[in-house]
C-alpha cells in the first residue's frame, strides 16, 4: 500500500479499550482511575485520569485535605457539583459544574480540594499533564475558566464540542494554552446516529473517554468496534479520529497532547525525571520549601 500524498487522511482507530481500576484517594473519596495504573500506565505525556461520579456523599465529602504537587499539571473538569481549591501561597477558589481549572504545579504547591457540597452529584475529571524536564521547577500557575468562557463550536446533526484546550480542525480555540504539550481538550455531545470527525496532530498521543451512551469507531483490525460508556478508548497512528453515536446521545471527552518522550520517576504526589529529584521533593516539602 502506498500513501498518495502529503496531507492524506489516515484512520486514528482504537487500539486499547481501558476499564480502570477503583481506587480510594484524598481522605476516602472514590474514584476509577483509567490511567495511571497496571492496565495503562501512562499514556505520554499524559500521567493519570481519574473519574468521578457519586451521589453519595460517603463517596466524597471527605474531599482532598492539604497536599503537595511538584513537576506536572493538575486538570479539573467538573460535570456536575462544586469543589473549593485553596493553596498554600493564598489561592482559592471555587471550580463549579462545566468549569476547568489547570493547575501547573511547577517546582511545587501545597493545595486542598474538597467539596463544596454536603449531597448531590459530584462528577468530573482530573487528569495529570507532564511538564518537560527544562519546566518541571517553573513557578506554579493556573488557566481557570468557568463553563461560560468555554466556547461552543455547533456543527451539523446538532453536533456540540465545547473546547477546553487547544483548537479544532474548525478553528475554535479553547481557553487553555499550554505550549509545552499542545494538548487539546474537547467535551462533545453527539444526538443518536451522530458523526464526529477530527484531525488531531499526527505525532500526539489521545484518548476518547465515554461519559454517556455507546460510541462507535473502528478497532486496530479496522472493524467497528463499541466503547460503551466509563470506557477509555486509546488512539492508534493516524491523523482522524472518526467517532459515532452507537447508541443514545453520547457525550465523551476527546484529548490528545505531544509526548515528551522523557523518563518518568514518581513518587506519590510528585513526579520528575529522576528517583533523587523525587527524594528532593520529598525532602523539600518535609522542610517546609514548598511554602
Ligand atoms: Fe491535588
Amino acid at each position: 500500500m502506498s500513501s498518495h500524498s502529503t496531507g492524506s487522511s489516515s484512520p486514528r482507530r482504537i487500539t486499547r479499550i481501558v476499564t480502570g481500576a477503583r481506587v480510594t484517594e484524598g481522605a476516602g473519596v472514590k474514584l476509577r482511575r483509567l490511567i495511571g495504573q497496571p492496565e495503562l500506565p501512562m499514556l505520554d505525556p499524559f500521567l493519570m485520569l481519574d473519574a468521578f461520579r457519586s451521589d453519595d456523599p460517603g463517596d466524597y465529602i471527605a474531599g482532598f485535605p492539604p497536599h503537595p504537587h511538584r513537576g506536572f499539571e493538575a486538570v479539573t473538569y467538573l460535570l456536575a457539583g462544586r469543589v473549593r481549591h485553596r493553596d498554600s501561597a493564598g489561592h482559592e477558589g471555587v471550580i463549579e459544574a462545566g468549569g476547568i481549572q489547570w493547575m501547573t504545579a511547577g517546582r511545587g504547591i501545597v493545595h486542598s480540594e474538597m467539596p463544596e457540597q454536603e449531597d448531590g452529584l459530584l462528577q468530573g475529571f482530573q487528569l495529570w499533564v507532564n511538564l518537560p524536564a527544562r519546566h518541571k521547577m517553573d513557578r506554579p500557575a493556573y488557566q481557570e475558566h468557568g463553563a461560560d468562557r468555554l466556547p461552543l463550536e455547533r456543527r451539523d446533526g446538532d453536533v456540540e464540542v465545547k473546547v477546553i484546550a487547544g483548537t479544532t480542525s474548525r478553528g475554535t480555540r479553547g481557553p487553555v494554552v499550554q505550549p509545552l504539550t499542545e494538548p487539546l481538550y474537547l467535551d462533545v455531545l453527539l444526538p443518536p446516529g451522530a458523526r464526529f470527525v477530527e484531525a488531531l496532530p499526527t505525532a500526539h498521543n489521545g484518548f476518547v473517554y465515554v461519559v454517556t451512551g455507546t460510541v462507535g469507531s473502528s478497532g486496530d483490525d479496522g472493524r467497528p468496534l463499541r466503547l460503551e460508556s466509563d470506557r477509555l478508548g486509546v488512539l492508534g497512528r493516524g491523523t482522524d479520529v472518526e467517532l459515532w453515536a452507537e447508541q443514545g446521545p453520547v457525550r465523551f471527552l476527546l484529548v490528545a497532547g505531544r509526548p515528551l518522550d522523557e523518563p518518568v520517576a514518581r513518587g506519590g504526589p510528585f513526579v520528575m525525571n529522576t528517583a533523587a529529584e523525587i527524594e528532593q521533593a520529598f525532602d523539600d516539602y518535609r522542610q517546609g520549601r514548598f511554602q
